[in-house]
């Protein structure tokens, strides 16, 4: 579910925003705080931020630079009162991906998240799936149908490069090296070891045995 945070002070707008982002499916959080809305981000389940410049405690535009300084690409919307064109130009200079200037209707706010939404999820897949098993790639989840399954960090790198080359054969020394970062075998039966893991975890079909030439994911 994408989850969008609201950073605004102005009740009238958070209310009338959260109510129809709600209705339109997404999971809304919201704070007038520009402090609250950074520790918020820091959390790392935010997938896009609507971001007041006018805040209380300190403005939007200092929020948005503490947030690209910290590396964060979340996609950011400034919300720019309509007549500072100031405000609009030093909020795309500091990286905001997108504004709109208040007020704006529902509707027009609606199409900028779902076109800044587009645009990161053809920029990084987020999501990897084949046959009913899901890797969240952001959160490092897996999960098969509804029920989570818990993978360790290696396993979780493992079966991913699986399922990026889903139906191809990978080498023992390719896994090594994709997963393990090895460049030379180590003697070690680890990728066999992993493969089982995985096999008790997601089921024994998954992942196939290509005798003398490696795994692959059918
Ligand atoms: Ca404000």
């Amino acid at each position: 579910m994408t989850h969008v945070l609201i950073v605004e002070d102005e009740e009238r707008i958070v209310s009338f925003v959260h109510r129809g982002l709600t209705a339109a499916g997404y999971l809304v959080s919201s704070t007038s705080s520009g402090h609250e809305a950074l520790e918020i981000l820091r959390s790392g389940d935010i997938d896009l931020v609507l971001l007041d410049i006018g805040l209380p405690d300190i403005s939007g535009l200092e929020v948005l630079a503490r947030l690209r300084a910290d590396g964060s690409t979340v996609p950011v919307i400034a919300l720019t009162a309509r007549d500072s064109a100031r405000d609009l130009v030093a909020g795309l200079d500091g990286g905001a991906d997108d504004y709109i200037p208040k007020p704006f209707t529902f509707d027009e706010l609606l199409a900028r998240i779902r076109a800044r939404i587009r645009d990161r999820e053809r920029a990084v897949p987020t999501r990897l799936e084949h046959d009913g098993l899901v890797l969240d790639l952001l959160e490092r989840k897996a999960t098969i149908g509804d029920r989570d399954i818990e993978l360790s960090a290696r396993e979780f790198a493992l079966i991913e490069e699986l399922l990026r080359h889903a139906g191809q054969v990978l080498s023992r020394e390719q896994l090594l090296s994709r997963v393990w970062g090895y460049d030379f075998d180590p003697g070690s039966n680890v990728v066999d070891v992993y493969v089982r893991y995985l096999r008790t975890k997601l089921g024994p079909e998954r992942i196939e045995t290509v005798r003398g030439a490696g795994y692959r994911l059918v």
